[in-house]
């Protein structure tokens, strides 16, 4: 690898050398792979989506729910080949999918392993959306299903919450090239995603302007015959007190209604809702190498 410019950051730094932005450097490192059922149904079906969960990141959301592995830096070294052989192990054990968690800063060795074969199930591209097209290009063929978010509305608010000032404009513009490589949705007979985007967005206790302001922006972009929604809301506070109070609590049921209210008033009905209740800290598995 040259200088790393694979994603938006374009730290243009060599990696065999140093870090980036996103903390790791040039060799793959993974913190578990394993079935994973708590995916949307279409992810995960009945089988569970056989999850790999990369270590690093390139966003810095300050509530983050994986920071033991995206800034932490837990991991274990793996080379390409492991990480095809990780792919066989989970088909073998039934997963649905191969379901590739926060994958972005490895884009390109991600991208080498898939090359080597066709798998028999769907690859899903499951990441932050703070995407550079360039690089999502790599991916065409490689890739079935994209599983970005789609986090914030503003400028100011991704800068505050995610160090990223730009991700409104520039998580858009990867959700179109996604939807460009992919083309509308589909699903097989049993309900299962084969290609296409399902965009997922977090609701933020106490920033519902954002969530509606996102649907519109989604919305206004892409038909529900063309891609997905999934609307979260399974925010978990961190352990340590935010600046911004409302992040130190959970999501009132009000606020998730505001939400998918507003959905189903614009006639979307391919979406995706979770349970209130269902916020847990069980979406956030053990990071203990298992299965790498
Ligand atoms: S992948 Fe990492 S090193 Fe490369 S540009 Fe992005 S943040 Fe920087």
């Amino acid at each position: 690898m040259g200088k790393c410019d694979l994603c938006p950051r374009a730290c243009n730094i060599d990696r065999a050398q140093g870090v980036g932005f996103c903390g790791m450097g040039a060799e793959l490192f993974a913190a578990r792979a394993g079935l994973h059922f708590w995916e949307e149904p279409c992810i995960a079906g009945y089988g569970g989506a056989g999850t790999v969960f990369f270590t690093g990141c390139n966003l810095r959301c300050v509530y983050c729910q994986n920071r033991e592995i995206s800034a932490g830096k837990k991991g274990k070294e793996i080379t390409v080949t492991r990480l095809r052989e990780i792919f066989h192990e989970l088909i073998f054990d039934g997963a649905e999918c191969i379901d590739l968690v926060t994958p972005t800063h490895y884009a390109d060795r991600i991208a080498e392993a898939l090359a080597a074969e066709k798998l028999p199930v769907p690859v899903v591209y499951n990441c932050g959306g703070y995407e550079k097209t360039e690089t999502l290009r790599m991916l065409e063929g490689l890739v079935d299903v994209y599983l970005p978010d789609y986090k914030y509305a503003h400028p100011a608010l991704a800068k505050s919450l995610s160090a990223a000032p730009d991700y409104p404009a520039v998580a858009l513009a990867a959700l179109k090239e996604m939807y460009r490589q992919t083309g509308d949705w589909t699903t097989d007979e049993d309900g299962l995603l084969q290609k296409g985007v399902l965009a997922r967005h977090l609701v933020l206790p106490g920033y519902i302007e954002n969530s509606l302001d996102c649907i519109d922006i989604l919305t206004d972009t892409f038909t529900e015959e063309q891609i997905l929604l999934s609307v979260m809301s399974q925010y978990t506070p961190p352990p340590f007190a935010l600046p911004q109070p409302s992040l130190n609590r959970r999501l009132t049921q009000q606020e998730y209604d505001r939400v998918t209210d507003y959905l189903y008033l614009l006639g979307r009905e391919n979406i995706y809702v979770q349970e209130l209740s269902s916020a847990k800290e069980e979406y956030t598995p053990e990071f203990d190498f298992s299965g790498i």
